[in-house]
């Protein structure tokens, strides 16, 4: 089933059985079947005629920074775009990025031309792919403000391109979670601003990270939604579970909106953990919380 795709790729590109553990912050996920690298922007429309054309299973991954992979793991291909495409320009104001850049990177770069308005995204830890898709975001700002446009590659193997007000961005929400499409770059429009304040905002955003977020162990950042108007961590940590366990998995006792892997946790661990917050907090306050993170795979 997957002869095709393997003599189409080099074999640097190709990983078979490769654990998802590997991949993901939480340092959680049973094996792909196939794990696949594009080079470059060809490479993923090559790879995603043949998975339409053969009817394969696949995934798209940034970081995967924001993912809770099962442990049985994923039957089909898991396409890792935040490896490779990573190609980015800086011109007069605005960031030409493909999609598999880094967050800090891109915003330590808009920090060395004087560019302001993307402090927020020093330390989130996801691909700019990954970023648009959840609409990412911190202190106050989020990608929405910062994106001029997006182009993104469909099951035909075109590439489209989308003006920020066609994503129908909102809180951790974009067309993209609900549609086929791959982000393969975007615009970023920035400011002109004072390198020495955007370099301290950036400084005083990590130092607040490192104190409120449990950044020592591995996770993948804030497992809920946000209802309105309410902050997740404090009402869990109301419930009184902070510290809660389930095997390898805790409530983190630094940032009870965090769930960490204390080392061996296993996804199903995570899962079962999830279930009891969302039970306690329904009970409790009538409160329901939905996970932020993408869940895949098979048990
Ligand atoms: C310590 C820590 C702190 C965090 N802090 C924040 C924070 O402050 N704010 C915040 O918003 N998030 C935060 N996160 C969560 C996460 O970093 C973001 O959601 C990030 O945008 C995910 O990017 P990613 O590349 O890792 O995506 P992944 O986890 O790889 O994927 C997430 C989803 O996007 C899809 N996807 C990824 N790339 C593409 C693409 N190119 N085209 C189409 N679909 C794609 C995947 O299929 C999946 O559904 C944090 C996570 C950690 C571990």
């Amino acid at each position: 089933m997957y002869n095709r795709i393997l003599s189409q790729f080099e074999p640097e590109q190709i990983k078979i059985n490769e654990p998802l553990k590997k991949h993901t912050t939480f340092k959680i996920g049973g094996p792909a079947d196939i794990m696949l690298f594009p080079s470059n922007i060809n490479d993923l429309q090559k790879a995603i005629n043949i998975c339409v054309e053969d009817n394969l299973p696949y995934f798209i991954m940034g970081q995967g920074s924001n993912l809770l992979v099962r442990d049985g793991g994923y039957r089909g291909i898991i396409i890792k775009i935040g490896s490779n495409l990573k190609k980015f320009v800086v011109q007069d104001t605005k960031i030409y990025a493909e999609a598999g850049v880094r967050l800090s990177e891109l915003a330590r770069a808009a920090a060395a031309h004087s560019l302001t308005g993307f402090e927020f995204a020093e330390g989130i830890p996801g691909s700019l792919g990954g970023a648009v898709v959840m609409n990412a975001g911190a202190y106050d700002s989020e990608m929405k403000n910062v994106l001029e446009s997006v182009q993104a590659l469909n099951t035909r193997g075109q590439i489209d391109t989308f003006k920020v007000e066609e994503l129908d961005m909102s809180y951790r929400k974009s067309i993209f979670q609900e549609n086929d499409l791959i982000i393969v770059s975007a615009i970023l429009q920035l400011k002109r601003g004072e390198k020495t304040l955007i370099q301290t905002t950036m400084r005083d955003f990590a130092r607040r990270r490192r104190e409120k977020q449990p950044l020592d162990y591995p996770s993948a950042g804030s497992v809920f939604r946000r209802p309105e108007g309410i902050y997740v961590g404090p009402i869990i940590e109301k419930i009184g579970l902070k510290g809660c366990a389930i095997g390898d998995a805790q409530v983190s006792e630094k940032h009870a909106g965090f769930i960490i892997n204390k080392g061996n946790a296993t996804a199903s661990d995570v899962l079962k953990l999830i279930k009891f917050i969302q039970e306690k907090a329904l009970q409790t306050y009538g409160i329901e919380l939905k996970p932020e993170l993408a869940i895949v795979g098979e048990d």
